[in-house]
């Protein structure tokens, strides 16, 4: 049997929003691997072996899936939203470097739609102006760098996506994060806390700057603060084409 290795994207959360390609390739598939949470998504079936794992040795998970491929197995490796984004992509690509046989596999990335675009579609149009994308979690970088770059988006007048913005773990981390963004683009720009969008448990929150506070978010949450022009239109909030 010819192994191979899918990095599939399963979405926000909604079953609508799975791609077409990705269910084809979890019907194909003989192993699921990934955080328990993202296999718990993928329905148990004859022939299928599920690998729920946990998310704090993702280099591992990769590693397994890929052995598991060389061995002969259909693999897929899941993700949230999309697992080029803060997700498990990179960490096959990671496991790869040093290994040619592994190089040689049959491997594809299968996209899968993002939350901040699930969020974004949810609030309007926030994100319809340039904009960039920040993880707040310090567990794999240091906190200067996210401050440095929070502050340089800032400055540049990007809407700003922020994702894993809180934890139980490590709850000051957003708090700072508003110090900076109020300090850089003042109390009235817009914030919209969009929490597990596409599930039932959906929530959608808008504020300002000055009105927001750190408990508006958790791990389920995609941050969204506007650019400059970003405005309110009906229960809508959207940045517009043209801007400066
Ligand atoms: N690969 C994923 C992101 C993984 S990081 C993707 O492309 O979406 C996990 C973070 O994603 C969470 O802390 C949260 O900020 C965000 N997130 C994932 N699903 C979400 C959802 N349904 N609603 C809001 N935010 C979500």
């Amino acid at each position: 049997m010819t192994g191979w290795l899918a990095i599939a994207g399963l979405g926000p959360g909604s079953d609508h929003l799975v791609t077409p390609e990705v269910t084809a390739i979890l019907a194909e598939a003989t192993d699921v691997v990934g955080y328990i949470p993202y296999v718990a998504r993928v329905a148990p079936r004859k022939g299928l072996t599920l690998h729920p794992s946990d998310n704090r040795v993702e280099l591992d998970r990769a590693r397994a899936a890929l052995e598991m491929a060389a061995a002969g197995r259909k693999v897929v490796v899941v993700s949230s939203g999309d697992p080029g984004v803060f997700a498990m992509a990179s960490a096959v690509f990671e496991a790869l470097e040093g290994r040619p046989d592994w190089q040689a596999l049959d491997t594809r990335v299968l996209p899968g739609i993002t939350a901040m675009l699930a969020a974004a579609a949810a609030a309007g149009a926030p994100l319809g102006h340039d904009f960039c994308c920040i993880n707040l979690s310090d567990n794999l970088k240091p906190w200067a760098m996210i401050e440095t770059r929070l502050r340089h988006a800032a400055k540049a007048d990007f809407a700003m996506a922020f994702y894993n913005p809180r934890s139980a773990s490590r709850p000051e981390g957003f708090t700072k994060a508003l110090e900076v963004l109020r300090e850089e683009c003042g109390p009235d720009r817009l914030i919209t806390f969009a929490r597990a969008v596409s599930t039932p448990e959906e929530a959608l929150l808008t504020v300002t700057l000055g009105e927001a506070t750190p408990e508006m978010a958790d791990m389920r949450t995609v941050v969204i603060v506007g650019n400059s022009a970003t405005r309110r239109v009906g229960r809508f909030v959207y940045s517009p084409r043209s801007a400066g």
